[in-house]
């Protein structure tokens, strides 16, 4: 082993505190304790093929059985089940109505105003099966791509559901981005449909959205896109072209409920999404449509413990990939009752996840580490909006995505929002990867705080080094996955090229599908704790650190909200550690940042070792984060080095901020 390598004895995420699943929890689960874990994990490590084929056969309805489970003779295009045939929307609807779900409520919205509208799943058929008969009278066809660009809605969701049924790809685009970047995806996809919204509602206001879809096109380039559907959310002015839009209703009134699925090949794309662009220029990451559905529904029973009487919410925007696996398809592919949220955590006022918690009786709550992380924050200045002061009696399962959950986060949300009774399941995963890689399983594993624990049963991921060869447990390196898995990433759409480079380099043997996160896993338990982007390891003095034991020491002080830790090259140490601070207070200035920066150097020094105390610390009200609420720490290195910021800024949700973290405390 190198010396000063990343190590269990050495880094910051040492973590002793131990939290068991509920007995009562565990007694009931889908995979009851770590026994039925382990026999899992042996079925796959014995027959691999033969685990996923029966999975895929017992989890999802197939038009077509398909014979052949894994193709890898053009690898690294893995195709699963490829001569089966399916419709993902049939799987998420139709199954249901026979199943005895038709009267079961789908989706609970929840407007930003407050305003809640039912849907049962006869009526959410319905309402698809009208849309799909809507976008084939538009002369929509199975492999069109379709682009979504809506805010959150029983319709956004509809939209996706609609385009599966009739075999078009959908791309749908997080309706925060800029007209720019919405051009750059309907180019990039070749769409031939936009569906949009005439504006939508966040946080009491009302936001453009067909305004954008309209500068968009103007700005050239789009002669694919034949039709804008635009579905009336608030009824706002907007401008209109003749021949090109056409109002949702419109399209949609006349069009009869009964539509056949269009059954596709498993491999067919299912979607297209961007991923959030922490690290580099936005991938089109491409689905299939069999693979990716089997894993968003079993995850929905395996990490999510799903039950009949569940109410599942999941605050992810349907614009990222969380949206798409646990709202879009994954909980309608098991025919539960989730909750489709219009607004923003902090509107009307920060206790706005508390409050609908209890409003619709959640019992499985699964958000970001940067909501977290704020709700915290927010609920230490005004204490009324603190979790403690509502009702969440009916939550049982707790989820975090995203990001890595500092340990301080994951205690304050098991105690203050979980009562200590729920478990919370740290899911890792990826835009690409479809669903979960890396995650507790609620009623086995024995939680660490911080720690993503153990891969789901088959599920191969490994730690490597540089070349590929295996890292020994309590020894840092790259998170790899060793074998193909069916919701993987199929290509980049339109670049085949970058797909193989970007996720199977040949320095590691062209085999393996690199995250391009490092992690670490505990010499005893084997536990994977995530340590940050390969690319944010840092250097110093030749010891090697992850940012995220930086950011999770500073965390835990107590008037640090949030932190972020880059390297900037230093001449005597090689690199120097550079913070980025949010206070939980306001931001500090002059002889007060100062003073503050020194005590949390200190802190650091004392929680982690000397050689991790920051050389610099930063000051702002904020940090720079995609629209998807994720840390840009590639930003942070630019400033941090003093540089004018040259790259692809157009994922990131608060420019302004860039400005204030150009100096120094
Ligand atoms: P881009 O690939 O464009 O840089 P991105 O990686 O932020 O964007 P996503 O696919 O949305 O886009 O995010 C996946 C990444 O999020 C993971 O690679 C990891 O860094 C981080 N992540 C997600 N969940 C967790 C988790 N539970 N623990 C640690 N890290 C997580
Ligand atoms: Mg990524």
């Amino acid at each position: 082993m190198a010396e000063n390598e990343i190590t269990d004895e050495n880094h910051g995420l040492q973590e002793h505190r131990v939290f068991q699943p509920p007995k009562e929890f565990t007694a009931n689960a889908a995979i009851a304790g770590m026994e039925a874990y382990d026999k899992l994990c042996a079925e796959a490590a014995s027959d691999y093929e033969g685990f996923w084929g029966r999975l895929a056969r017992e989890h999802l309805d197939w038009q077509t059985p398909f014979t052949k489970t894994l193709d890898e003779s053009n690898a690294p295009f893995y195709q699963w089940f490829n001569d089966g045939q399916l419709n993902a929307s049939y799987n998420c609807l139709d199954r249901n109505l026979l199943n005895g779900n038709a009267e079961k409520t789908a989706i609970i919205f929840e407007a930003d105003n407050g305003a809640v509208t039912n849907v049962t799943y006869r009526e959410l058929h319905q309402r698809v099966c009208k849309f799909a008969n809507g976008l084939k009278s538009r002369g929509i066809r199975k492999g069109d791509r379709v682009i979504i660009y809506m805010s959150m809605s029983i319709e956004g969701v509809a939209a996706m559901q609609a385009c599966a049924r009739i075999g078009a790809t959908h791309s749908v685009v997080f309706g925060g981005f800029s007209a720019k970047s919405l051009q750059e995806r309907i180019i990039d996809a070749g769409a031939v449909a936009v569906i949009t919204a005439d504006e939508q509602q966040r946080g009491g206001k009302s936001l453009p959205l067909k305004a954008i879809v309209d500068e968009a096109l103007a700005l050239g380039g789009c002669d694919t896109i034949k039709d804008v559907i635009v579905y009336k959310r608030t009824g706002g002015d907007i401008s209109w072209n003749k021949g090109r839009d056409i109002w949702l209703n419109d399209l949609v009134d006349n069009q009869s409920a009964d539509c056949e699925p269009e059954w596709v090949d498993a491999e067919h794309p299912l979607f297209i999404l961007y991923t959030s662009g922490s690290t580099g220029t936005p991938k089109g990451v491409q689905h299939s449509t069999g693979g990716f559905l089997l894993w968003a529904a079993l995850t929905m029973k395996w990490t999510f413990d799903i039950k009949p009487s569940d109410v599942f919410w999941c605050t992810a925007d349907i614009g990222w990939v969380t949206g798409h696996s646990y709202i879009a398809y994954g909980p309608l592919a098991v025919g539960a009752t989730e909750i489709v949220f219009e607004g923003v955590p902090t509107y009307p006022n920060a206790g706005r996840f508390w409050e609908t918690i209890a409003k619709h009786k959640v019992s499985i709550f699964y958000t970001a580490p940067t909501a977290i992380r704020s709700l915290i924050k927010a609920s230490d200045v005004n204490p009324e909006f603190h979790p403690q002061k509502y009702d969440l009696s009916s939550l049982r399962l707790l989820g975090s995505v995203g990001e890595p959950i500092n340990p301080e986060a994951w205690m304050w949300y098991y105690k203050n929002v979980g009562g200590e009774r729920c478990p919370i399941v740290d899911t890792f995963w990826q835009t690409e990867t479809g669903g979960h890689m890396i995650t507790p399983l609620p009623g086995a594993t024995p939680m660490v705080p911080g720690s993503c624990t153990l891969p789901l049963p088959g599920i191969m991921a490994a730690i490597v080094d540089e070349a590929g060869a295996d890292v020994p447990n309590g020894q840092g390196g790259i998170l790899v996955v060793k074998r193909p898995w069916p919701s993987m990433i199929r290509t980049i759409w339109n670049n085949p090229e970058r797909f193989k480079t970007s996720y199977f380099p040949e320095e590691l043997g062209g085999k393996y599908y690199l995250a391009g996160d490092g992690a670490i896993r505990n010499k005893d338990t084997g536990y994977f704790t995530i340590t940050g982007r390969i690319d944010d390891v840092l250097n110093v003095s030749g010891h090697r650190m992850g940012t995220m034991e930086i950011e999770s020491a500073l965390v835990a002080n107590p008037n640090v909200a949030e932190a972020a830790v880059v390297g900037k090259p230093d001449d005597t140490t090689g690199e120097a550690i550079c913070a980025f601070v949010v206070l939980k207070g306001a931001r500090p200035t002059g002889e007060e940042a100062k003073k503050l920066a020194a005590e949390l150097r200190n802190w650091v020094g004392k929680e982690i070792g000397p050689i991790a105390k920051p050389k610099e610390i930063r000051f702002g009200d904020n940090l720079p984060k995609t629209r998807s609420g994720k840390i840009m720490r590639r930003l942070l290195r630019v400033l941090a080095k003093g540089e004018t910021i040259t790259q692809d800024v157009s994922t990131l949700e608060n420019p302004a901020i860039l400005e204030q973290l150009k100096e120094s405390a």
